[in-house]
């Protein structure tokens, strides 16, 4: 079984080497590959790869938004999110376009913080293509969502299309919060600020009354982000590795008739992969 994942960059994905790992808990034999492609070849590299009997695929950074325009089927969360990471063939030339983000992200909240439930308030620092993935999986397991943005606009554009959205002012975290104490709090960095190892303007009382600061971005190294909540003296930090793991292995079950890995032990292998990149 032929799958793939499309990105621009992507040598370094650590996908073949996740789906490899999933298929051995299995006894499943596949081919997982990386494909490197342009904004304007994309479609016809998905085209291609389908016609040619790929069994599924993953879509990931610049291709997120535009893979909703090649599938013919949308799920719900797909849609609502604007963004496909999964790609399913359905047959007849027909292809199917999933999200596993939100999810992922919600299950590696669950497992970091040993509950089934988030009922906290989750800050959504970001507005871009990760932070609208993740709103209705979070709402849905429980969390109030706050969101953050440097440009505002688009976090009102987002309010519009999410029901019980929260906003604060960018400017507003230089503060402390204002309800400092009284709300059980994640922090959730979702701008790719980490990128170019810059700090967010953030007042150190956000981390201290949080029971987690976690960044979507994972490294060889801690972040940006997390060595300035762990300085702000944040309970708890956490990178965004194990909600690569976790949406890769909702993806495979989208592939593998439900079949969802045990991404446990699978964690520590990707932790070393990347550190030794
Ligand atoms: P986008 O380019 O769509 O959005 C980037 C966001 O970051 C925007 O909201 C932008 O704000 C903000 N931003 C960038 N630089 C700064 C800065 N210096 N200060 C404040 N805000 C800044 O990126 P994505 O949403 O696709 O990805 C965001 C991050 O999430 C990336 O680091 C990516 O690697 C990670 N990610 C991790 C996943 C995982 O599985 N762990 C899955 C998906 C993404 P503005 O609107 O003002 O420009």
């Amino acid at each position: 079984m032929k799958f793939t994942v499309f990105g621009n960059p992507i040598a370094h994905s650590l996908s073949p080497l996740i789906h490899q790992r999933f298929a051995e808990q299995f006894g499943i034999e596949l081919d997982y590959t990386r494909s490197l492609t342009s904004k304007a070849g994309f479609a016809a590299a998905v085209a291609k790869f389908f016609r040619s009997g790929g069994a599924g695929a993953n879509v990931t950074v610049p291709f997120k938004t535009v893979a909703a325009d090649v599938v013919t089927h949308l799920t719900p969360r797909a849609a609502h999110a604007g963004a496909v990471n999964t790609l399913i063939p359905l047959g007849h030339g027909q292809l199917a376009g999933d999200t596993t983000d939100g999810e992922g992200l919600v299950r590696d909240l669950q497992r970091v913080l040993e509950r089934d439930e988030l009922p906290y308030e989750v800050l959504v620092i970001g507005a871009g293509g990760a932070a609208s993935s993740v709103i209705e999986a979070l709402q849905e397991a429980g969390a109030r969502v706050v969101m953050s943005n440097r440009s505002a606009a688009k976090v009102s554009a987002l309010q519009d299309d999410f029901n019980d959205l929260q906003a604060i002012p960018f400017s507003e975290l230089a503060r402390p919060p204002s309800l400092n104490g009284q709300v059980q709090r994640v922090v959730v960095n979702a701008t790719s600020a980490s990128l170019s190892g810059a700090e967010l303007p953030i007042h150190s009382a956000w981390f201290q009354e949080s029971v987690l600061a976690y960044d979507m971005m994972y490294g060889k190294q801690s972040t940006a982000f997390l060595k300035q909540a762990q300085a702000a003296g944040a309970t708890k930090v956490a990178d965004g590795l194990g909600m690569l793991v976790e949406q890769a292995a909702l993806s495979f079950a989208l592939w593998h008739d439900g079949q969802l890995p045990n991404v446990e032990p699978v964690l520590p292998a990707v932790r070393s992969a990347l550190e030794a990149n």
